[in-house]
């Protein structure tokens, strides 16, 4: 655990950490798959259609921390795959899916449970930052459409600096352009790979946002980990 009297500054990873991706991408689906008129073509329910893109979707990014895969390859698979594994043979809704899904869903608003108010608490103490691997266009609008963005005093992403958490050069990077020093400094994040080992080994503290309960038993001592957001709170008092 962390001296709480030496932070000044906090980096918070965007989505499905403060910005519901999970809420805000079904909502999206749905609107789509009864724009498209998708129960024409297939006896799937869009819970099943959504279930399904969120598999693909996050099959899709792994490989584009990884560097298998780019930002287009990424944005072309993640829809054709979930068409292709549903047995809709659409081809032409592929990239009407995907264009109009990267243009809808960053304009939904819901955020994660108790993150809004996480922000504000923080807010009164110390400066706060994102690190993300979204892509650049649509995190602006997140932060906008959510009304979250004037808690951030950096944005810093991943397509500027051309590497993505984890590599530690996007954590140097987000450090520098907030004028904060690692050890002054904490990373809140969901995904352990790329937020907190990716910050821990650039010399952050670490709260891992472990919402599912994931097996936490290699991790090293030192990093916070909570269930709720609103645990946060009581590590600052
Ligand atoms: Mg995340």
């Amino acid at each position: 655990m962390f001296d709480k009297r030496q932070i000044t500054d906090i980096f918070w990873d965007l989505d499905h950490t403060i910005w519901d991706y999970p809420t805000n991408a079904k909502l999206t689906i749905f609107e789509l798959f009864s724009k498209y008129g998708l129960s024409e073509f297939t006896s799937h329910s869009p819970e099943k259609f959504h279930k399904s893109y969120c598999k693909h979707n996050d099959i899709a990014w792994e490989d584009y921390r990884n560097g298998k895969i780019d930002k287009l390859t990424l944005r072309k698979q993640r829809f054709s795959n979930t068409f292709k594994e549903l047995g809709i043979e659409k081809d032409e809704f592929h990239d009407i899916f995907e264009n109009e899904f990267v243009e809808l869903c960053p304009t939904k608003s819901n955020l994660m449970a108790g993150s809004f108010e996480m922000l504000e608490f923080l807010n009164e103490t110390f400066r706060q930052h994102i690190i993300t691997n979204g892509f650049k266009e649509t995190q602006e609008i997140k932060l906008k459409s959510s009304g979250i963005t004037h808690f951030f005093k950096t944005i810093t992403n991943s397509e500027d600096i051309g590497v993505q958490k984890p590599n530690t050069l996007i954590f140097q990077a987000a450090l520098k352009s907030a004028s904060a020093q690692a050890q002054n400094s904490v990373m809140i994040g969901d995904n352990y790979e790329a937020d907190i080992i990716g910050a821990y080994n650039a010399g952050l503290n670490c709260i891992y946002y472990n919402q599912f309960e994931k097996s936490t038993e290699n991790i090293p001592y030192e990093i916070v980990v909570i269930n709720d957001l609103r645990k946060i709170g009581s590590l600052f008092v």
